[in-house]
């Protein structure tokens, strides 16, 4: 999602072989604990097996006491062991520095692995490797690579000394003298992007970015889960191998989230308005309602093997930790704390 729209398990030492969880064995008996305790909920847990990896998307703090609250909202969120957490970058400009500070804080007070979103468009190639050197300078070696949405009026917004696409960021990333040291994450859109042409040719857009040597695609954030597993095969049938990651956003606030969606192609199903239809006044009753959206979208996802989650956390706690506590993310997040396990990772 655009930037103006919103703006770990214990880790175990694999050479310690009386480490608990170091072996097969161990591993193995945490998977079944685990299994079991999902087991004991109350709803169908079949498709809900231990090891989901996960990770949370941020979008930078305004002011000083954000990004406080920012650093104690990821802090709050590392319980459920994610994989890396993103910081989005504001193509038009505005919010660039406030990125760059937000993951900083990030690195500097967290054990969080942080990943900063870059945009290429209305900047010069010398201007984004800029921005790479401060991250790499910061500690932060994952990348989230896109082209970013030309100011209001422009179609293009793109330089002749710039990158034109997400595909050549990659490309001048990879070619950097770092460039395998990087992670790096692009943009998938299971609805196809709003600018695309057709759905075929987004889907030629996104294997050129995967070609150029991107590790994964996140996507867009979808609530037609039909859609996204459509996507899904298509994508796989094209020869797409990468890990295509489904972007989740609990609904925090139903009517500015059908307000964005349309721009960013993300449908409203009839029976989203139906969910949350005369509730808008009730904050407490849109959460209870899109906690359980939410999980059901990861468990339907889930029955297709899907092990990976990106949460659109809108710099929110309440509605992403009440998800991973349904989906039963992290050994730390249990009721019962298992006192081992493996370090989760989205490969
Ligand atoms: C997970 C995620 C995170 C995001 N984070 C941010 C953020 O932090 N900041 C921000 O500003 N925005 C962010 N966005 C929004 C993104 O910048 C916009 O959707 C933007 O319009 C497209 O960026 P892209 O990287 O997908 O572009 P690209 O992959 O370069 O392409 C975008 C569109 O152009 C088409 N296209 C590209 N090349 C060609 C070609 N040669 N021929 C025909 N069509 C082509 C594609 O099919 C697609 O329709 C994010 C989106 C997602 C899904």
């Amino acid at each position: 999602m655009s930037d103006d729209q919103f703006d770990h398990f214990a880790s175990v030492d694999p050479t310690a072989e009386s480490a608990p969880g170091s072996n097969q064995a161990d591993t193995d008996q945490i998977n079944d604990e685990m299994a079991a305790r999902l087991g004991r909920r109350p709803w169908p847990a079949s498709n809900l097996r231990p090891g989901f990896e996960v990770s949370f998307e941020f979008f930078p703090a305004a002011t000083d006491a954000g990004e406080q609250n920012l650093v104690d909202t990821a802090s709050r969120l590392a319980d459920f062991d994610p994989a890396f957490v993103s910081v989005t970058y504001g193509a038009g400009g505005t919010t660039q520095e406030r990125t760059l500070n937000s993951i900083r804080r990030l690195k500097g007070e967290t054990n969080l692995d942080v990943a900063g979103h870059l945009t290429c468009v209305g900047a010069s190639a010398a201007e984004v490797h800029e921005v790479l050197d401060v991250y790499a300078e910061a500690g932060v070696r994952r990348v989230v690579a896109l082209r970013g949405d030309p100011p209001e009026g422009e179609s293009d917004g793109t330089r002749p000394d710039g990158y034109r696409s997400a595909t050549e960021l990659v490309q001048g990333i990879r070619a950097r003298s770092d460039g395998d040291s990087w992670d790096i994450s692009v943009a998938a859109y299971p609805e196809i992007h709003p600018k695309a042409v057709s759905p075929s040719s987004d889907l030629d857009n996104l294997k050129r970015k995967i070609d150029a040597g991107a590790d994964r695609a996140l996507t867009q954030f979808f609530f037609d889960t039909d859609a996204f597993l459509r996507f899904l095969d298509t994508a796989r049938a094209a020869g797409i191998t990468a890990p295509i990651v489904p972007g989740i956003m609990p609904v925090t606030n139903f009517e500015k989230t059908a307000g964005f969606s349309g721009r960013c192609g993300t449908s409203i199903p009839a029976w989203m308005s139906d969910l949350f239809g005369g509730v808008d006044d009730v904050p407490e009753v849109q959460q209870m309602i899109a906690a359980t959206v939410a999980a059901e979208q990861c468990r339907r996802i889930a029955e297709h093997g899907v092990q990976t989650f990106h949460f659109y956390t809108m710099n929110r706690i309440e509605l992403t930790l009440a998800l991973c506590k349904i989906l039963g993310v992290g050994a730390a997040a249990q009721a019962e704390p298992i006192t081992s396990g493996s370090r989760s990772s989205i490969a």
